[in-house]
């Protein structure tokens, strides 16, 4: 984990593995302090804080969630007292997508050796995914602590005379997606909508929806982007996301109207490019995306997980590259 200074008053703390879960943080230095985001467990939130306590003068006072899932509000806890600021869906979802409970019902399951054979036999993807978290992340300790104001469109704070635009983007990624533009200083905080270097994984909305949110982060034409996930960047970011997108689904649509599974799908289809790229078989939850827009399906339909990341470990193994998430 590094902090990086993105522009006078925004700073980024950034997970430099990659994987699902290394979410990156943000603060903007005005004000009482704001932080954005604050990592998938204690131990990340701690260092992230004492990361950022070289730059501010006392502990924020706001923090702005970007959307539910839960590396972006497991650290929540570690600011008592904080207001902090998401979109009016947040709280609800979070108790649907973020239940820590779960999650660390799964990586107690993977340290015991009897529990991990046999998730092991019933669900390699589910087990390769515990075994990866649990190398990086304890979840022990963690409370869900739910935001304290919410708003449904826009929402705005001035400190010390610099605006802050938090806009209501959703459902891109999750149903919550908000992203936070500080205009003086050219910078947005993107939250999942946008993915740099790694694989992006869609869990609602449609591809439409998420083709114009990073138009719209194109237009305000920010100098620096601090995504979700990833290295920072500029707008070429937002742009080489778009046009991964453009690509899964048109490639996806081929293969649906062959007649393909979406398994088969994202077996068949060449990772191009976005090889590169972390976790370039998680590719199989954009196809799998796709085909859900293809069908009709409620944006918003549940996923099983243990099927997902069962299929994200055949893609791997078909294509035979290294399972990681
Ligand atoms: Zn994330």
């Amino acid at each position: 984990m590094k902090m990086q200074q993105v522009s006078d008053n925004c700073f980024a703390v950034l997970n430099e593995k990659n994987r699902v879960c290394d979410a990156n943080s943000g603060l903007i230095n005005l004000g009482d302090g704001v932080v954005i985001d604050t990592q998938s467990d204690l131990a990340h939130a701690r260092q992230m804080i004492e990361l950022f306590s070289t730059v501010w003068p006392a502990m924020p006072k706001r923090v702005i969630i970007t959307h539910e899932d839960g590396d972006h509000v497991w650290g929540n806890q570690l600011f008592a007292g904080a207001e902090i600021i998401a979109h009016r869906s947040v709280p609800e979802r979070m108790k649907q997508v973020a239940n820590p409970e779960e999650f660390k019902n799964l990586l107690h399951g993977v340290a015991n050796e009897a529990t991990r054979l046999s998730l092991q036999t019933l669900h390699p993807g589910l087990a390769a995914t515990g075994l990866q978290l649990l190398e990086d992340y304890n979840l022990d300790g963690v409370e869900l602590v739910l935001p304290t104001t919410l708003f449904d469109t826009r929402y705005e704070l001035d400190l010390d005379g610099t605006e802050v635009h938090v806009i209501y983007v959703g459902p891109c990624h999750q149903v919550g997606d908000s992203i936070i533009h500080v205009p003086k200083e050219r910078v947005v905080f993107a939250g999942d909508v946008l993915f740099r270097n790694c694989t992006p994984i869609g869990w609602v909305g449609s591809y439409e929806k998420w083709i114009q949110c990073l138009d719209l982060i194109i237009e305000l034409d920010p100098e620096v982007i601090v995504p979700g996930h990833g290295p920072l960047c500029g707008i070429e970011g937002a742009m080489e996301m778009q046009a991964y997108l453009e690509y899964l689904r048109d490639e996806s649509r081929t293969c649906f109207d062959a007649g393909f599974s979406s398994l088969e799908a994202a077996k068949r289809i060449e990772f191009g490019p976005y090889g590169e790229w972390a976790a370039p078989a998680r590719l199989y939850m954009n196809v799998e995306r796709a085909y859900r827009e293809f069908r009709e399906e409620p944006p918003d339909a549940p996923w099983n997980h243990a099927a997902v990341f069962d299929a994200v470990y055949d893609v791997a193994k078909a294509k035979g590259i290294e399972v990681e998430f």
